[in-house]
């Protein structure tokens, strides 16, 4: 099988209604979100869902994302609590996955949830949105990759790597936000940040007149079920906040900055000339993706500022580059 590529702009109507028949015959599709590019199926259809873990060749304890088209679709399924309610009007549709209690009984297979008693529910923007609601149905969605390989933010990003096991993969140009969405969970009336993601922590903060919890250290990070520590790993080993350059390596760069021995990098890829950090969060997996097509043994990235978006990309790089199994 070779996915049949459509362009969404070019071919709008035609993509739709491909996409609903796939997904209607109970089969994944590659769709464009704003975050990366997702693996989506229907949310209620194990069979489906089976096959999205069989693609990535995912663990199936680690439950999926669920995407709905609009709020009223949500509650169909979840059960919103004051302040969830409040992160979901102030911040949806956009990159925020809210985990809330599941409604019993509501139609998502228990197969998308891991067998949890809780849902993670996103509304997305654009298209993605679009398709949810002329299918009807909540669309589980993880990103469309290999597990524990970097994420795509292209359809040629999925094509590369996934184009034989798929049937369509739909084009809709590169991610605007480019890492996944941020994860939280309200309990007893508090903000718990259990993934950092597209919208900055602080941006929640500012919005809600809350204290967002952070996950305590790395131990906490992976409590989340299948965060597991190695993930988004190229094939090259990847050496954090490098202010020296080794022979051989390619660099990741940040704000122009000149580690010692640059001119012995194998290549530069910068990830924000001008130290914008949404910029570098929309770079960061198609730079990863390049800087290990140059062959170079090893990837040396540079200091990124941990505050904003900045980090949702310290998580998904420290994950580059924890040890592999
Ligand atoms: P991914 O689809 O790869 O972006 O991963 C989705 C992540 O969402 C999972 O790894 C979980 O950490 C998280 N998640 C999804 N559903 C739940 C849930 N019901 N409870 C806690 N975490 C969840
Ligand atoms: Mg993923």
């Amino acid at each position: 099988m070779t996915a049949t590529i459509i362009d969404i702009t070019r071919d709008h109507d035609i993509a739709l209604r491909r996409a609903s028949d796939v997904l209607g015959e109970g089969f994944p599709i590659a769709i464009p979100t704003e975050t990366v590019y997702g693996l989506a199926a229907d949310a209620t259809n194990p069979v489906a869902i089976t096959r999205i873990y069989e693609t990535k060749g995912r663990p199936r304890f680690n439950p999926l994302i669920c995407h709905m088209a609009d709020l009223e679709m949500a509650e169909h399924y979840a059960v919103f609590d004051p302040i969830s309610r409040k992160l979901a009007e102030l911040f949806w549709p956009g990159p925020l996955t809210i985990i809330l209690p599941l409604k019993a009984e509501s139609g998502i297979h228990s197969l998308a949830t891991a067998g949890l008693d809780t849902v993670g529910i996103r509304l997305p923007k654009g298209f993605a949105s679009e398709l949810i609601r002329a299918f009807g149905k909540p669309l589980a969605a993880p990103s469309a990759n290999t597990s524990g390989k970097v994420s795509p933010t292209s359809a040629q990003h999925v094509a590369d790597d996934l184009g034989e096991k798929l049937k369509l993969i739909l084009d809709g140009g590169s991610a605007p936000v480019g890492v996944e969405s941020t994860i939280v969970r309200v309990e007893d009336g508090a903000i718990r940040l259990l993934r950092p993601g597209g919208v900055a922590a602080e941006e929640i903060e500012k919005a809600t007149g809350l204290t967002v919890i952070r996950p305590e250290g790395p131990a906490a990070i992976i409590e989340a079920p299948g965060m597991l520590a190695s993930h988004y790993a190229p094939g090259a080993a990847v050496r954090l906040n490098a202010d020296h350059i080794e022979a051989g390596e390619a660099l990741i760069n940040f704000g122009s900055r000149s580690p010692k021995g640059i001119e012995h990098s194998a290549a530069v890829f910068d990830l924000s000339p001008s130290g914008d950090l949404a910029e570098a969060a929309s770079n960061l997996f198609d730079y990863l993706k390049r800087a290990d097509a140059t062959g170079a043994t090893r990837i040396a990235v540079s200091p990124i500022p941990d505050h904003g978006l900045g980090e949702a990309i310290n998580d998904r790089l420290a994950r580059a580059a924890a040890p592999r199994e």
